[in-house]
């Protein structure tokens, strides 16, 4: 089933209003190059305001980088979907390995943020990934198999977005290599939707970009670092249309 190939930056917790601004005008400038991939940004919470009043009408959209899985309430500092989609966003990441780590989100939290996020109409980037720990000792699929199982028990996945983010590729500079990424997005693929997407996730750069999106079960990725720089974020999702190009070609559309 061919999968629209989605680049997502996560700006983490980085930015000021100036910038943001230049930023975005340099993604808006560039993306009319951007054709055959979907695009988002997901800024901290205070600047959706600023990006969405950039980029509504433009082909980039914006999500958010975490929520409460709780609709409303005495929930101090914590942000609803409600809250979001009223700022625009399409996207909200959920279970991002930060989050599990520093502020100790367990998988039966990120499956309820996961429905609140379905429950109002946003898509979730679900992240799953293991640390150097846990792949050496060999248990990559029961670290991930694990984290997407947890979601799966609660909500049907559809359409929604799957980032499979290997901790130890994450801010290192240590990506994956294609190969790697692939053997566990097949592993993935067979437990989700023909329709959802999977994007690979840590240490992606414009030099490495075409190699990873170049395999097969891998729909794009989602991008740290790399995104807070407008050409390294551009050239990473024009090699995710070109490799969208290539894969229609194989497969005749
Ligand atoms: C991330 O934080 O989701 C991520 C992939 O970061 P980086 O690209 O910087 O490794």
């Amino acid at each position: 089933m061919p999968r629209t190939r989605l680049v997502a930056g996560n700006w983490k917790m980085h930015g000021s209003r100036a910038s943001n601004n230049a930023l975005l005008e340099a993604l808006v400038s560039g993306a009319g190059r951007l054709s055959g991939a979907e695009c988002a940004v997901c800024p901290p919470f205070p600047y959706l305001q600023q990006v969405s009043d950039r980029l509504r009408g433009t082909p980039l959209a914006w999500g958010a980088q975490d929520l409460s899985e709780h609709a409303q309430g005495a929930y101090t500092g914590e942000v609803s979907a409600a809250m979001l989609c009223e700022f625009g966003c399409r996207y909200v990441i959920v279970g991002h390995s930060e989050r599990r780590q520093l502020c100790g989100e367990s998988d039966a939290r990120v499956a309820a943020k996961f429905a609140a996020a379905q429950a109002a109409g946003l898509v979730p980037i679900l992240c799953v990934g293991e640390t150097l720990q846990e792949r050496e000792a060999g248990r990559t699929e029961e670290v991930v198999g694990r984290q997407l199982a947890a979601v799966l028990e609660k909500s049907a996945i559809g359409t929604a977005v799957l980032a499979y983010e290997p901790v130890w590729a994450i801010g290192t500079g240590r990506n994956a290599t294609p190969e790697q990424a692939q053997a566990v997005h097949a592993f993935l693929r067979k437990k989700v939707s023909g329709a959802t997407r999977i994007l690979y996730g840590g240490s992606v750069k414009a030099q490495n970009a075409a190699a990873i999106f170049a395999m097969p079960d891998v729909d794009g990725g989602l991008i740290g670092g790399a995104s807070l720089v407008a050409q390294e974020f551009i050239a990473i999702a024009q090699a995710a249309a070109a490799g969208a190009a290539r894969a229609g070609e194989r497969i005749g559309i």
